[in-house]
């Protein structure tokens, strides 16, 4: 099988969406943009510096009175319009997505699908804002507050599904009325430069909504800007720690969406079936394992380990590896030759310091897939959870597996994390699984199953896995602030 060369044919020149502009005269240097399936470079994208998103925030802040006086139903509309855009463009939108980060094309499209969904189901918030009235004492009052937009919202996004990470983002923040300056990762800028030209078309006036594609640089200059009115962050920990230091020249609110090291707790009156689909999805429904919702971490019930460690394999063994391209392929390439080389250091110490047993995979992959940054689908079972494997996000194809003794135990091994992003619990125990549930330290929880974030439930972490939601009318007053007004009677 040899692996189709990179999907530039058609793409258009990247550079910065700027009041409505596309700029590709930049401040921020060049990125020369390498193709995860192949390894060889593909386009180059000029990238954010400074100045450019000093121009950004200017635009955003200069459109913003005229969008906050936009009535709720024209707002409505061009989001709804956006949802129609995006499932009409799917396909170039998920081959810009697989240009992107190597994401296999059927995994993109996917996914993109839920981005049409957020746009549809954000257009209902627009016309839905208000505020609340209050009683008050002791003198009486007509006393009211108002939800308002904040202003102009700083989006910083990582690699790893652009599309659907602006569906979550961008959406609520637009539908709360206020304008965005938005900055994808250099590594992934494609897709998100065609969402910017989608957001044209579907009526968003120039400077309500500016994709800028840039590194560290254009992130911080965001995050300090003074024009911004709040930072949304998604991505990495680390990040988001510098993210912190930056903002509070300007105490800017901030809102957080890191990583996870989710727990999969099999107890042993479980379907075993429906918990190794929940412990393989994790490799394969996430982009190669690339996913902050991914259950990393299998505990498993003594008395079904091993039946659960074989069928996980097994399915691992199964998952179809290969060209992103191709409509057979589950599993793509991991994003870049950086993470790639990250995520096979993690798999060769935990080897050499005996973290884990290694059940299957634990390599790169060679033959026709040798240039481009293929990892075999990895198993550890009997892991350590207070080793590296089991306490870092390693954010690829790798799967650990620990057994428990009781439900105490089970519970305390899956607490026992800095995350607390999503947990996932297999128990046919209708009581088992409320009680688990409710003890779990993390923001979302399923129970046997379920995949994918419904656009209309509360998402986020606790712990290092950040605070803030996004989905549902919490994702929405993420992006509003209140204002009481009283009024002498
Ligand atoms: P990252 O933290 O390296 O980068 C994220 C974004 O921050 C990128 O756009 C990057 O350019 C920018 N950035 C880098 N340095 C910056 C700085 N100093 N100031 C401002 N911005 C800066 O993360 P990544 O490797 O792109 O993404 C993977 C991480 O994202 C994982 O930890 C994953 O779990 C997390 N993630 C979380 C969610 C969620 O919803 N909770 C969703 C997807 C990914």
């Amino acid at each position: 099988m040899t692996v189709q060369a990179a999907p530039t044919d058609g793409v258009e020149p990247a550079g910065l969406l700027i009041g409505g502009e596309l700029v590709t005269e930049t401040t921020g240097g060049t990125f020369q943009h390498v193709y995860a399936a192949t390894g060889a470079p593909s386009l180059d994208v000029p990238l954010a510096g400074a100045a450019d998103i000093d121009r950004a925030v200017s635009a955003a802040r200069a459109a913003f009175p005229a969008w906050r006086a936009t009535s709720a139903d024209q707002r409505r509309n061009a989001l709804a319009a956006m949802g129609r855009l995006i499932g009409e463009n799917v396909d170039k939108l998920s081959k810009l997505n697989t240009l992107d980060n190597g994401t296999a094309l059927n995994i993109a499209t996917a996914q993109n699908f839920m981005a049409v969904d957020l746009f549809a189901y954000n257009a209902g918030w627009a016309d839905k804002g208000g505020g609340e009235v209050h009683d008050t004492w002791p003198i009486p009052a007509f006393d009211y507050s108002l939800d308002e937009p904040y202003g102009v919202i700083g989006i910083i996004i990582p690699w790893n599904g652009p599309v659907t990470a602006i569906g979550q983002t961008v959406g609520p923040a637009l539908a709360a009325g206020n304008c965005v300056v938005l900055k994808p990762p250099e590594v992934a800028p494609f897709s998100a430069l065609e969402m910017g030209r989608l957001f044209t078309e579907a009526g968003f006036p120039p400077g309500v909504v500016n994709v800028l594609p840039g590194g560290a640089e254009a992130g911080e200059a965001l995050v300090r800007h003074p024009g911004v009115d709040k930072i949304h962050f998604t991505g990495s920990g680390a990040t988001a720690k510098k993210i912190g230091h930056a903002a509070t020249d300007t105490l800017k609110p901030l809102g957080l969406e890191l990583g996870g090291k989710s727990a999969i707790l099999v107890f042993d009156d479980a379907d075993i079936a429906s918990a190794v689909q929940t412990a393989s999805g994790a490799i394969t429904l996430n982009l190669a394992g690339q996913g902050c919702i991914c259950g990393t971490r299998a505990i498993v019930h003594r008395s079904v380990y091993s039946d659960f460690v074989a069928a996980l394999t097994t399915a691992v063994e199964a998952i179809p590896v290969g060209d992103p391209l191709d409509q057979g392929t589950l599993m793509g390439p991991v994003a870049n030759q950086g993470h790639c080389e990250r995520i096979m250091s993690t798999i060769h110490a935990a080897i050499d310091d005996n973290h884990g047993r290694l059940v299957t995979g634990g390599e790169r992959i060679d033959g026709d897939l040798a240039n481009g940054f293929f990892i075999r689908p990895t198993v550890f079972a009997d892991v350590d959870n207070s080793s590296p494997l089991a306490r870092e996000e390693i954010f690829g194809p790798v799967q650990t597996v620990m057994p428990f003794d009781t439900d105490e135990e089970a519970v305390g091994l899956a607490n026992d994390s800095t995350y607390g992003l999503a947990g996932y619990i297999h128990t046919e125990n209708l009581r088992r699984a409320h009680r688990t549930a409710a003890a779990l330290e993390t923001g979302m929880v399923w129970v046997n199953g379920g995949f994918g974030i419904p656009s209309s439930v509360p998402f986020g972490g606790v712990k290092q896995s950040g605070y803030g939601r996004i989905g549902g009318r919490k994702g929405v007053e993420e992006f509003t602030r209140s204002k009481n007004i009283w009024i002498a009677l």
